[in-house]
């Protein structure tokens, strides 16, 4: 029987019963550029960390694991990830990418990937025809599911058939839910990315990014790029991003507990005009969600009915830290306008909704009553 998702965080069914590493339990850390070769002609399987390092390769065996992929690559960041996976791409190349992604990876297609001669449709795939922005140079379908920061859900399997049937790759962000809570390769897509920065690592203190695939031919192109183009993780932010996994599964739930008390709380704010939240059974992505994922994360997005207001709760927050970021055990709150979303034009950002009364909270382990206390105190607070 295929292992619970919790077991596979911590153990690879591989390694079991080997006394390798003296035992430790910990995967040790090879701090290591190079390595010595027995003879000539001969290696110890390793042979210089840029192509691969025993450390980073226990991570991607472990996060290959998680998403059920065959082969998974550790990057730098997750901008290196996707930076990477765009050399899969030619000049002439089309893409279909969702409109609503993160900001960092709409300033990579249309100011990098543009200049190499690749062109991109910003289609809003949890509702428009995808299949109508189709044309023969189309090459590949790349999409967050739920988005950020609106949080639209795309069916992922209808979408998957689609891209099937013309030949196209079909690339899925899992950032957002995690391996924990969705499984994008098991729906049909082809590749899954990820920031490892957000729940991955969990803690807020590295940067990772991961490129997963099922594709033989695929990970062996991505093996090709990495050795070639040099991003791949550092040995010691391997090995942290293999300790914040190993709580990956009670972190997430407890994270989530607490965002459904939040966003039911931030209902019933006089203040609030909107809160967008997947777990919430009248989002209209609720159904796709259960469907599809094992649960609903920890991201709420939500509207202020003034910009005024918005930037008062910026200031006044105190344990709720004003910062980018999301995915980690301490609660952060976002404002997309100026920060994850600064980069995109204005007539963009307006038209998916992002506008300046617009505010992201990233719900950490926190106890939620000292959560509560604090919104609480920041929302009704009687100052101005
Ligand atoms: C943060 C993020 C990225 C970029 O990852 P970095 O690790 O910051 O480079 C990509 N996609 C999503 C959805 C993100 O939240």
């Amino acid at each position: 029987m295929a292992r619970g998702i919790d077991t596979k965080c911590l153990h690879l069914e591989e390694e079991e019963g080997q006394n390798i590493h003296y035992g430790a339990i910990s995967y040790p850390i090879y701090q290591t550029a190079t390595y010595a070769h027995p003879g000539v002609g001969q290696s110890t399987g390793y042979d210089y960390s840029r192509l691969q390092n025993p450390t980073r390769e226990q991570l991607e065996k472990v996060v290959a694991s998680l998403e059920n992929g065959i082969d998974a690559l550790a990057f730098s960041s997750g901008m290196a990830a996707i930076s990477l996976l765009m050399e899969l791409f030619a000049p002439g190349d089309h893409l279909i990418v969702d409109a609503d992604l993160y900001g960092g990876s709409i300033r990579l297609f249309s100011n990098v990937s543009a200049k190499n001669g690749i062109s991109f449709s910003n289609v809003e795939c949890y509702r428009e025809s995808v299949e109508s922005y189709i044309n023969e140079h189309t090459k590949a379908i790349y999409i967050e599911t739920p988005t950020n920061p609106m949080m639209n859900v795309t069916d992922i399997e209808a979408l998957a058939k689609i891209a099937k049937k013309h030949g196209l790759l079909l690339i899925v962000d899992n950032t957002f839910l995690s391996p924990y809570f969705q499984n994008p390769l098991d729906l049909g897509a082809d590749i899954v990315v990820h920031s490892g920065t957000k729940y991955l690592g969990g803690h807020n203190d590295t940067l990772a990014g991961f490129l997963v695939t099922n594709r033989e031919d695929i990970s062996e192109r991505f093996r090709f790029l990495i050795k070639t183009t040099g991003a791949g993780l550092a040995p010691f932010d391997s090995w942290l991003i293999l300790r914040g996994i190993k709580t990956l599964g009670i972190r997430m739930e407890r994270a989530q507990k607490n965002a459904i008390e939040i966003a039911k709380w931030l209902q019933c704010q006089e203040a609030v005009t909107g809160v967008i939240y997947p777990g919430l059974p009248e989002h209209p992505g609720y159904e796709i969600m259960r469907k599809q994922a094992r649960g609903f994360g920890a991201m709420i997005t939500f509207r202020l009915k003034s910009k005024e207001f918005a930037l008062a709760i910026l200031e006044k927050v105190r344990m709720i830290k004003f910062a980018e970021s999301l995915g980690g055990v301490e609660t952060l709150i976002t404002y997309p306008t100026t920060q994850t979303h600064a980069d995109v034009p204005n007539e963009i950002r307006e038209k998916n909704g992002i506008t300046e009364e617009t505010l992201r909270l990233s719900v950490g382990i926190e106890d939620v009553e000292d959560l509560l206390e604090e919104l609480e105190s920041v929302f009704h607070e009687k100052t101005n």
